[in-house]
């Protein structure tokens, strides 16, 4: 993949993904192989958690790709630029900084949001979750064998925000921006329009709200180590870094 560096020295018009006090919301349970999934990873899989960058990226470009080949058979044309974008936002206060990652790809519903974040549709499921929550050598497979996917995120993030907009389509003229988001602590998740509005478009912008030892991750270098080492082949888009300062 091609990585670039964006050096914009601030983020004009970045305005955070947010709890959306008031708004109507719907609070979900997780489905229970996923609450499972979900504490075997923060809990096991620390010495691996720098895949999440992987599972993130390779998430984008999964959505991407679905784009270019739904708007080929459609025939749609596509306007927005077909890249991912990692901005690296530190916080004064040392604390809380955020890793944002956006695609305009295929975008999701508020549906989407919650059935593809809150359910797991792999078969063997239940049987590898056995494994892994009685021998914790297996947890390491999990990664290879299984894919941990989106939930990875949640080794390196104390909060989550999955903002997302599906492509406008015939059945949908009107999309609508929504949030998903979720703590690593909770058995809940919780799903409600975007307060912000449609600021993307079109795809999916997931905010990390990195935990206290996380932070390294906010650093170019390390983030360009990650790319390289995980994602270099796995994405046939470009990817681009901007790191405010
Ligand atoms: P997998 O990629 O193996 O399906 P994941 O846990 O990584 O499993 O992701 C779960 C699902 O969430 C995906 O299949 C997809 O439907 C949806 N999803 C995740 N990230 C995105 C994204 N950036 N854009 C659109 N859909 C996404
Ligand atoms: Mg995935």
């Amino acid at each position: 993949s091609r990585l670039s560096l964006l050096s914009l020295p601030l983020l004009s018009g970045l305005v955070f993904a947010q709890d959306g006090q008031g708004l109507h919301k719907k609070s979900y349970g997780y489905q229970s192989d996923v609450a499972r999934l979900r504490k075997i990873v923060i809990n096991s899989l620390y010495s691996h958690r720098d895949v999440f960058l992987r599972e993130l990226i390779s998430n984008s470009n999964d959505a991407l790709e679905k784009l270019r080949i739904t708007s080929l058979k459609e025939g749609f044309p596509v306007e927005n630029p077909l890249n991912i974008t990692i901005k690296a936002v530190p916080n004064e206060t040392g604390r809380g900084g955020r890793l944002v990652i956006t695609d305009y790809g295929m975008g999701m519903s508020a549906e989407d949001l919650a059935t593809n974040l809150g359910t797991l549709a792999k078969s063997g499921t239940s049987d590898f979750l056995n494994e892994a929550e009685t021998d914790s050598s297996a947890a390491g497979n999990l990664i290879g064998q299984f894919g941990v996917g989106f939930y990875s995120a949640f080794l390196v993030s104390d909060r989550v925000y999955v903002a997302s907009i599906p492509v406008q389509s015939k059945q949908n003229p009107n999309p609508v921006q929504n949030v998903f988001s979720s703590s690593s602590n909770d058995a809940e998740f919780e799903v409600y329009p975007d307060p912000r509005g449609n600021t993307l478009g079109r795809g999916t912008e997931i905010t990390l709200v990195l935990k206290d030892d996380a932070l390294e991750y906010l650093a170019t270098d390390r983030l360009r180590e990650l790319v390289a080492k995980h994602s270099s082949f796995a994405t046939s888009y470009p990817i681009y870094l901007q790191v405010v300062k």
